[in-house]
């Protein structure tokens, strides 16, 4: 093949190389994506998507899509601390509620809607090699479903090939803000557990479990502990899984009467961002910028990078701005607007009690519904840490609340 037989060659297809592949085959670019995956296949992942994700399919228009497939919504968020339970709306008024998609299903609707785009799929396609002339990338070599090895050439390749990514270890970027292994999280799906369209998140001392309702009338419960019990606790995690909801004895009576319908599954990741481009080369998703999985961000970000970095390369391929800059203009918008989030997120996944004076932050905003629907949201990136713990509005909910201990005070 003569080089540049594609603009772009996506490594990966899955949450963010198929809308990755999709935008860029929608502009028109010649675009292949392969993954050495085929679909429908299940990835090691939890699966809630927030608004702001659900909002990016609504933009694609696939969400009529995968309401289709009878995913349930779900309306609330609701974080039970033992003492109080915080329970409010995630979303907006543009994407009021959030999903938990299985990830056989989402999956295959993306890699769908790129082929639908134009892109070509490749499925069961391994990348071997990443092909360099000079400094820069070229191409990818790599084997089929037939065996075969071949080389295809692009202008750019894209990791979209998860936090192992093999673009990145080719290239070498630079890596930052790392932060150790956290947490390991497990979980399992479960019949006969209904939440009623809401996320239960379960917050104690060194443990922490959610609940979501997905595909078939089944519960994905999640559970995690620190990652400095993960050794001592490998070899029984049904028994420390199970112990766990003895911490929040209503949840444990129905878990008791439902069924566990799959194994158990679980991990602990690393926390990282890459430079996420270099000559010939770009990363997307995991790839760029993992994070525990504590806050769920990691399928509504790999949406975000989709739009971000295609955007950039149609600046580039059609001649609009210099390569450095619109890509430089990726890396910088995703690293302000995911810092924060990422900074709460390993905060959390320390599962230490919260300090003080979050405590009596969160105790304030415990009946007061709009700040609810906030904490809410900045748990599904609807607003961002830094906007929900200014100072301004930490003390309009202190005022607030002391405002209802008064009322209360004197109607008592
Ligand atoms: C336990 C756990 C729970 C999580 N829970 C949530 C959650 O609830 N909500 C949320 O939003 N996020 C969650 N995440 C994060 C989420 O899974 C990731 O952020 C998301 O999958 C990233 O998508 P991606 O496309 O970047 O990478 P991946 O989903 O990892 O996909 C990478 C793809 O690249 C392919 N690939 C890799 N190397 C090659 C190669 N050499 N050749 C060809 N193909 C290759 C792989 O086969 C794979 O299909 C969780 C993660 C974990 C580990």
């Amino acid at each position: 093949m003569g080089r540049d037989s594609y603009d772009a060659i996506v490594v990966g297809a899955r949450c963010a190389g198929s809308p990755t592949a999709m935008l860029l085959a929608r502009k028109g670019y010649r675009v292949l994506v392969v993954d050495r995956a085929t679909f429908p296949s299940d990835t090691l992942s939890t699966h809630i998507l927030h608004p702001p994700g659900v909002e990016a399919m609504q933009r694609w228009g696939l969400l009529e899509r995968l309401v289709a497939t009878g995913c349930p919504p779900i309306d609330t968020y609701a974080f039970d601390f033992g003492p109080f339970t915080l329970s409010g709306s995630p979303g907006t008024a543009a994407a009021p509620v959030a999903y938990c998609p299985r990830r056989t299903v989402l999956d295959k609707l993306l890699v769908d809607a790129a082929s639908e785009a134009g892109a070509e799929v490749r499925e069961g396609f391994t990348v071997k090699e990443i092909l360099t002339e000079g400094d820069r990338v070229v191409g990818v070599r790599g084997r089929g479903s037939d065996g075969q090895t071949v080389d295809e050439d692009s202008r750019v390749v894209i990791g979209a090939d998860g936090r192992f990514s093999s673009v990145a270890a080719a290239v070498r970027p630079e890596q930052y803000n790392e932060k150790p292994m956290l947490l390991c999280g497990y979980y399992s799906y479960w019949s006969g557990l209904p939440t009623d369209g809401r996320f239960e998140v379960y917050i104690r001392p060194d443990r922490g479990f959610a609940a979501a309702p997905t595909h078939d009338d089944l519960t994905l419960v999640v559970a995690g502990w620190p990652y400095s019990e993960f050794e001592a606790n490998k070899n029984d995690i049904e028994g420390n899984y199970l112990r766990m909801f003895d911490l929040a004895p209503e949840f444990a009576d129905r878990i008791r009467s439902a069924n566990r319908e799959a194994r158990f599954a679980g991990t602990a990741v690393p926390n990282f961002f890459r430079r996420p481009f270099g000559p010939g080369w770009a990363l997307v998703g995991d790839a760029g910028y993992n994070k525990d999985f504590i806050t769920a961000q990691g399928i509504m970000d790999a949406f975000r990078d989709a739009e971000l970095c295609s955007t950039a390369l149609d600046q580039w391929f059609s001649d609009d701005r210099p390569y450095d800059e619109a890509m430089g203009e990726y890396q910088a918008t995703r690293d302000e607007h995911v810092g924060p989030m990422f900074e709460f997120t390993c905060q959390l996944a320390t599962l230490e009690p919260p300090p003080a004076e979050l405590q009596q932050l969160l105790g304030a905003v415990h009946g007061n519904q709009a700040a609810m629907d906030g904490f809410a949201r900045v748990n599904s990136g609807v607003t961002s840490p830094a906007e929900f713990f200014a100072d301004e509005n930490v003390e309009r909910i202190f005022a607030s609340a002391n405002e209802r201990d008064r009322s209360s005070a004197s109607t008592g």
